[in-house]
């Protein structure tokens, strides 16, 4: 009995390894052109924000690698140190085609990970727009909810920024798109009707719950898990509270069985994220 035991577990294990993808990450610590402001980011803390990331995606099947020892390098660009608010800036294009330049000097196995001096929050464009994420050094993050990590005058460090980022990275959209609340309906509220870049069946996502968004309904307006809110159109939802292309922080984290078909089919088709795991 003990033997069969003992096989049956090594079985799993082999099953349980032999299923997970590895999508390994290349870490960018930026500094400007003359070498100056360099992101304060540590080896440690881009670690702990992957091993945040496989806490999000667990049970998904990919497993997010870095090295801290080995997986970092350093590169000198003023315009990828800053990211420009949003699109309307005069200088975002000039920022994602520095970005997507950069990238396209590093290894197509990897997933390049930017980390920059100025700016708080983190970004990514999806697959056949962006071939780079953009997080912020880890000391300046700020979100209003306690994730387990020491907070500083109301800011706690925002934990699950890259797990949330290597969703838009992966081909996923947020769970609720933007519409002011008071109109959103259950209807509208679908950050996915029609799928996004691939816009086909395949990579829709149709298990998540709709969700008028943060801003209409705030994590603190019900609890995570029951959580039912009406918001103030008299509208009621109950949000994917704990999804990671959700902007409500509640933890643990999920990712949904539609999220991660979507994500295998970006894989196995786009042409530049084919490449991740292929050394
Ligand atoms: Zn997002």
């Amino acid at each position: 009995m003990k033997h069969l035991c003992k096989l049956l577990y090594l079985i799993t294990l082999l099953l349980l390894t032999g299923c997970t993808t590895k999508l390994p990450i290349i870490a960018v610590q930026l500094s400007d052109d003359d070498g100056n402001n360099r992101a304060p980011v540590t080896p440690q803390e881009i670690e702990h924000w992957v091993n945040r990331a496989n806490t999000s995606w667990k049970g998904s099947g990919y497993k997010f690698t870095f090295d801290p020892d080995k997986d970092i390098i350093q590169v000198s660009s003023t315009v990828l140190n800053s990211k420009p608010d949003d699109a309307a800036n005069p200088q975002w294009e000039l920022y994602r085609l520095t970005g997507n330049y950069l990238a396209s000097l590093l290894p197509r196995h990897q997933i390049p990970v930017l980390f920059r001096q100025r700016g708080q929050t983190g970004w990514s464009g999806g697959p056949g727009h962006s071939n780079f994420i953009s997080m912020p050094s880890y000391s300046n993050t700020c979100i209003k909810k306690q994730t387990g990590g020491a907070c500083r005058g109301g800011c706690c460090p925002d934990d699950t920024l890259l797990a949330h980022q290597l969703g838009h990275y992966l081909g996923l959209v947020h769970t609720n798109t933007n519409v002011p609340c008071d109109k959103v309906k259950a209807e509208i509220a679908d950050g996915d009707r029609q799928g996004w870049f691939a816009n086909n069946k395949e990579d829709d996502i149709r298990d998540t719950a709709p969700d008028p968004g943060a801003n209409c309904a705030p994590t603190t307006s019900a609890d995570c898990d029951t959580g039912k809110v009406k918001i103030k159109n008299g509208n009621s939802f109950r949000p994917p509270w704990r999804n990671v292309m959700s902007a409500h922080n509640c933890l643990p984290e999920q990712i949904s069985g539609d999220q991660e078909d979507a994500v295998e089919w970006v894989l196995e088709n786009n042409p530049w994220r084919q490449q991740i795991g292929n050394d």
